[in-house]
């Protein structure tokens, strides 16, 4: 046992308590000399914990999984999930859940070690994460953080001392996770398909009281449950369109009940503009590609849908049609949604019905000429238009003049239309060339100042000041940029 009074760790394993289908419990596998390399002291202190304990060698301990802290119970989470459309047992591979830090408030979040070794559920893997994957999944959800986007959060990295093998020999890690909950699509699924209808219920109770305790009185409370996992993720996924994230791997044990964004294997922003973006070099067919993800969004809160079917009637008939009548509202949500964000993006306070017009106008002239999504919309808020293909083009000056006009039909000041637009378009996002630069320095040379200095600059991205400017410097080559799942 650690100090763990001294750390601030007030843990608890309300997920053990479920029926013992729904996990294993399971240690982590002890590593040989852990080193602390990046701690989020900000998120630490959020949670209660004391900064200097966790720095100290017993904090590094629980961090490698050789200390188990008092109040936890290590376990890996069972779920299936859709993997490219293909249904798959799966379940925590390379993952142990501790428990749930209970803060000050009452709230519970979960705190998950990822890399720690084998579990039941590893099937051929080692249970085992590279670095580098690991401090990419702490920048990125760390910037989706500082983008106003849900997500998990990264609370530290430690090295294990030990190699791990995959194309190469590559230094192991171990990531510690934050997240409302490790509560997925594919745990339902998991659930209706190897559980009872009673432990479907008992998971589906639990899944409300943890995160939507204001429907546990409804009428039918699970299929308030639906109602509110749509509202959700539509919203979420509309934040991701527009800030240009592409999550890369949207399969159905990747989305969660709580509507954090989860998992980032493959996922990156993307520069140019384009419907068709795939980073991902296992995504040949572009299924997650940057304009499909609302239908997939969609598509995967159907399967949630049919897991639930057996709770929401005991007419069976009924219950499909209790469903579909819900999810038919997803598209509606997602694109109000959307649209309010954009004209957010415009500066636009007030609807007009042409508003979408003048915002896909932009967009269709920001795919032809090939301009960078997020440079674009940051120069709308400067007073002068920067020199570019785009803002060049006689039939950008058009549209440039339309919008002008109706930004004037606006109550609001020009002043406030600037303000609205900073706070809406990021002036820095993870970009590929900057987030392979802080990786290649940290894995490379021990040296994390780049990768410090990249999440100083994305923990505020509408701040606007000068010392972001350099991050919205696109890459030097025009090679395509390709991303592999983190294993
Ligand atoms: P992901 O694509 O990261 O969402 O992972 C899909 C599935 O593969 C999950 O069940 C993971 O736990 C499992 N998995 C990924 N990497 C490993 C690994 N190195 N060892 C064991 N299982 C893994
Ligand atoms: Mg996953």
């Amino acid at each position: 046992m650690t100090k763990s009074n001294e750390t601030g760790w007030n843990l608890d394993n309300s997920y053990a308590r479920l029926p013992e289908k729904f996990f294993t419990s399971t240690n982590p596998t002890p590593v040989s000399s852990p080193e602390l390399v990046i701690l989020n002291e900000r998120l630490a202190e959020s949670l209660g914990l004391d900064v200097s304990t966790l720095e100290s060698e017993d904090g590094v301990a629980v961090f490698a999984g050789n200390e188990i802290p008092e109040g936890a119970l290590p376990l890996a989470q069972a779920y299936a999930g859709h993997q490219f459309g293909h249904f798959n047992m799966l379940g925590d591979g390379r993952a142990v859940l501790l428990g749930e830090q209970i803060l000050p408030e009452g709230e519970r979040v979960d705190i998950q070690l990822k890399g720690p070794g084998r579990t039941p559920y590893s099937r051929g893997g080692d249970g085992r994460a590279a670095l580098g994957p690991m401090l990419r999944e702490y920048i990125i959800s760390e910037a989706m953080h500082g983008l106003g986007i849900p997500t998990t959060r990264s609370l530290a990295v430690v090295t294990t001392g030990e190699t791990i093998i995959r194309e190469t020999r590559l230094p192991g890690a171990i990531m510690t996770r934050v997240a409302a909950s490790h509560l997925r699509v594919g745990t339902f699924q998991f659930a209706a398909k190897w559980g009872t209808v009673e432990e479907l219920r008992t998971l589906a109770d639990y899944t409300i009281k943890r995160h939507y305790p204001d429907v546990e009185a409804d009428e039918n409370r699970y299929l308030s449950l639906f109602q509110e996992v749509i509202t959700r993720q539509a919203k979420l996924i509309a934040q991701w369109q527009l800030v240009g994230f592409i999550h890369g791997v949207m399969n159905t044990d990747n989305m969660t009940i709580s509507g954090e964004t989860i998992d980032y294997g493959p996922c990156a922003f993307m520069d140019a503009y384009d419907l068709e973006t795939v980073f991902s070099s296992i995504d040949q067919q572009g299924r997650y590609a940057y304009g499909n993800q609302p239908l997939i969004g969609g598509w995967n809160l159907a399967r949630f849908a049919e897991s639930l079917l057996p709770l929401l009637h005991d007419d069976q008939e009924q219950a499909v049609k209790l469903a579909q009548d819900k999810i038919s509202e997803f598209n509606e949500i997602y694109h109000s949604n959307w649209l309010a964000g954009m004209r957010a993006k415009l500066g636009l306070f007030n609807e007009e019905t042409q508003d979408e017009a003048l915002i896909n106008g932009l967009l269709t002239m920001m795919k032809k000429h090939g301009a960078d999504y997020t440079n674009t919309f940051r120069a709308l808020t400067f007073d002068t238009m920067e020199d570019s293909v785009l803002f060049g083009a006689p039939e950008f000056v058009q549209w440039y003049e339309l919008w002008q006009a109706r930004l004037g039909r606006e109550q609001e000041s020009k002043a406030s239309s600037t303000q609205l637009m900073k706070n809406s378009n990021p002036a820095v996002i993870p970009r590929n060339h900057r987030v392979e630069e802080a990786l290649e320095a940290a894995e490379k040379k021990g040296d994390y100042s780049v990768m410090e200095k990249l999440l100083d600059a994305l923990s505020n991205p509408y701040a606007h000041s000068e010392e972001q400017a350099e991050y919205s410097t696109l890459p030097a080559s025009t090679k395509p940029y390709r991303t592999f799942c983190g294993t």
